[in-house]
């Protein structure tokens, strides 16, 4: 897979920092933002985020190309409503090779399940050509088309859905392809603007505790998953 902040709101820490401000200041945004440096925005987002009016942040966008994964992965990932999308469609775009599948890794690892997986996806290759020769329309034809077939996708975010995004989808729950998808999204975003960003990750990391409760995995150690996304 290939992920790719194409682009984001230029200046992204002083205009929500400008936001921030201008519902206690008596001045105007443009105002606000003309006196605005770094190190208040960075201030004043902690201070308001910090305290639940989260909404300031949403001014702030980021847009990803999401190249050369699963379908299986774009169907979770278009649950999240907060968000724009445009996926390439299977209505224009012809399947005809195996490398536009995407392989699991526990399958990878496993021979025999290698070899039965690779050999179903011949299989449906071939019979998805057979149904275009036959004149069946790509619309029609995709219906054999597995969730392992690749995609590319574009998604636009704010930086508020985006924290929102990466409590649920970089926490190890999540499902292993949308995880890589989500910390990767993570790691450019933050590179971008660290102050929209600070503490984002699985929700422990801003919790300081699982909300999965039970059902935490039992591999997860709060306080090292803490260190690992803090770092980031
Ligand atoms: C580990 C995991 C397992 C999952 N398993 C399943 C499953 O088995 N089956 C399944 O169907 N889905 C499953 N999902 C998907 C999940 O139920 C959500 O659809 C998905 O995570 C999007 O989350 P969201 O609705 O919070 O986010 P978004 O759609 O991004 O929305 C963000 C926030 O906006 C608010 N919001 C958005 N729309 C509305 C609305 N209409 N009304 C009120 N508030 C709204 C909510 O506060 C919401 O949290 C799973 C997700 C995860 C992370």
């Amino acid at each position: 897979m290939k992920i790719k902040l194409l682009r984001y709101t230029a200046d992204a820490e002083l205009l929500c920092g400008t936001a921030a401000l201008t519902s206690t200041k008596t001045g105007s945004p443009s105002e606000i933002l003309e006196k605005m440096n770094m190190e208040t925005a960075k201030r004043i987002i902690k201070h308001v985020t910090g305290y639940g009016h989260v909404s300031v942040i949403e001014h702030a966008s980021f847009t990803f190309s999401i190249e050369g994964v699963s379908r299986a992965m774009t169907h979770q990932l278009v649950r999240h409503r907060i968000a724009s999308f445009t996926q390439q469609s299977q209505r224009y775009v012809t399947y005809d090779t195996l490398e536009k599948y995407v392989t699991p890794p526990s399958i990878t690892n496993n021979a025999e399940a290698k070899k039965i997986f690779g050999e179903t996806l011949e299989k449906i290759s071939e019979t998805y050509q057979k149904l275009l020769k036959l004149g069946i329309k790509k619309e029609d034809a995709r219906f054999i088309l597995p969730n392992a077939a690749k995609t590319n996708i574009i998604v636009t975010m704010n930086a508020r859905e985006l924290r929102h995004f990466f409590n649920l989808r970089c926490c190890t729950r999540s499902q292993w392809e949308i995880r890589e998808v989500a910390i990767e999204m993570l790691k450019q975003a933050k590179k971008t603007a660290p102050a929209l960003f600070e503490n984002a990750g699985p929700s422990c990391v801003e919790l300081g505790y699982c909300p999965e409760g039970k059902i935490k995995p039992p591999e997860c150690n709060v306080e090292e998953i803490k260190k690992r996304f803090r770092s980031m």
